[in-house]
């Protein structure tokens, strides 16, 4: 048991309550004992571990600031630890809980979410969350081609999604399109089960492989007007989620950081070349207090942002700098600690090469490292680089 072995350098989870506290502890025990062992192989299968869902609704931890009253510290903790096991799971909650509950909290009304948000947070339903478009990526207010049409009671929905986490078996996906009446981009809970509805799975990808993302169609799909999110209005109000979620990828690149620390050094300490460990190499050193540094920093960035969301929320920019600057922090520990591996860094059986792969998702999905630099770049100058 080496000290500092959970790479928290700054004891900064001193700042959650004992409750929080020993909640946190009692997630990472079951995440350490019942994910992160098989994570590899759910990993070089490309399959999502559906067994684990009912397991994780146990748990009982979705939308744990607005529903269970916890400090957004210990939300961020929480999705970091759930990264540190593995990022593919982490990333199915966060699509459930932060980017569809998230929309669903934010953007519905009260009746709608009394309606839906029991078999939300219980997970008996489980969401997705459909914005990106096969043209509409970064661009993606301007780029929305699917449309919303109104027909009495009924809204007819048709277009493209691409990318969507979790749509190949979800029961439902937050559908955002443009209305042809007023060209705004508006929200809606399509039933994954109703006809007009399809999606496939995207295949090949070199990271995040167990979670499903899907190419998804809509053909006609129509849904009554009670499923329009009754403040999903304009992509502004689109926004108001995704500001929050940045927030929780920032969290991820803290986790998969972790992640990358935890592997390299257990692997320098017990790898002997030269007659000795590697991490009794100067270089090796060297190398691993980078990545420490690298994560620290990150992590003392998150947790200031979480202070700021208690206290009524961070801003755009605020949420994007973080993004930008922490998954840019994680590619470089995670190339440190796959090198650190030497050969065996390139091997899934050894972690690091799944650790090393899902950051370059990281990197790129909620906005990528350039659209989050612009958004920062357009708050610090007053001028707007990319519309
Ligand atoms: P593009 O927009 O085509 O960008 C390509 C490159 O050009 C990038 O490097 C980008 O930074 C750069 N670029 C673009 N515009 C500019 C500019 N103005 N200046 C400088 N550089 C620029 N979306 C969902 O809606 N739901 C999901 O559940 C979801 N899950 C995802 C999961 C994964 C694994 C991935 C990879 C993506 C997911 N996404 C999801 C989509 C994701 O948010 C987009 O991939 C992302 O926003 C980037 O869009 P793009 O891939 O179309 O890249």
């Amino acid at each position: 048991n080496l000290p500092y072995a959970d790479g928290d350098f700054y004891f900064f989870e001193e700042l959650l309550s004992s409750k929080e506290r020993d909640r946190l502890h009692e997630v990472r025990d079951w995440l350490a004992t019942e994910v992160r062992p098989h994570a590899a192989r759910w990993w070089n299968e490309g399959e999502f571990p559906h067994e684990l869902i009912p397991r994780i609704a146990e748990l009982d931890i979705v939308s744990p600031v607005r529903r269970l009253g916890c400090s957004n510290l210990f939300a961020g903790l929480l999705h970091a630890e759930f990264t540190r096991a593995d990022t593919s799971v982490a990333t199915f909650m966060g699509v459930h809980d932060g980017l569809f509950t998230g929309s669903i909290e934010t953007l519905a009304s009260p009746e709608q979410q009394e309606a839906w948000l029991p078999d939300i947070y219980s997970m008996k339903k489980i969401g997705a969350f459909g914005l990106t478009e096969p043209l509409g990526g970064s661009d993606v207010a301007g780029g929305t081609r699917t449309t919303a049409e109104r027909d009495g009671d009924s809204w007819v929905l048709n277009g493209a999604k691409r990318w969507i986490g979790n749509a190949t078996f979800s029961n439902w996906v937050v559908i955002y399109a443009r209305d042809v009446a007023d060209n705004q981009v508006k929200g809606f809970l399509v039933d994954t089960s109703l006809p007009g509805y399809s999606a496939t799975k995207i295949e090949n990808k070199i990271a995040l492989r167990s979670v499903q993302n899907a190419d998804i169609v809509l053909d006609g799909l129509r849904i009554g007007d009670e499923f329009h999110l009754a403040g999903a209005n304009s992509f502004k109000d689109t926004n108001k989620v995704l500001r929050i979620t940045r927030l929780s990828v920032a969290w991820q690149a803290v986790g998969q950081q972790l992640a990358a620390f935890d592997v390299a050094r257990r692997y320098a300490v017990e790898r002997q070349q030269f007659g000795r460990p590697l991490a009794s190499f100067q270089l090796i050193q060297q190398q691993l207090v980078e990545m420490l540094g690298n994560t620290v920093s990150s992590l003392g960035m998150m947790v200031r942002l979480a202070q700021l969301a208690d206290n009524g929320g961070a801003r755009d920019e605020q949420s994007a700098l973080a993004k930008a600057f922490t998954t840019a922090r994680m590619r470089e520990t995670v190339a440190l600690g796959r090198s650190i591996l030497g050969g065996n860094g390139i091997v899934t059986d050894y972690e690091m090469a799944k650790i090393f792969a899902d950051a370059e998702a990281i990197y790129s999905y909620e906005g990528t490292y350039e659209i989050n630099s612009l958004v920062t770049g357009r708050a610090i100058t007053g001028m707007a680089a990319f519309l």
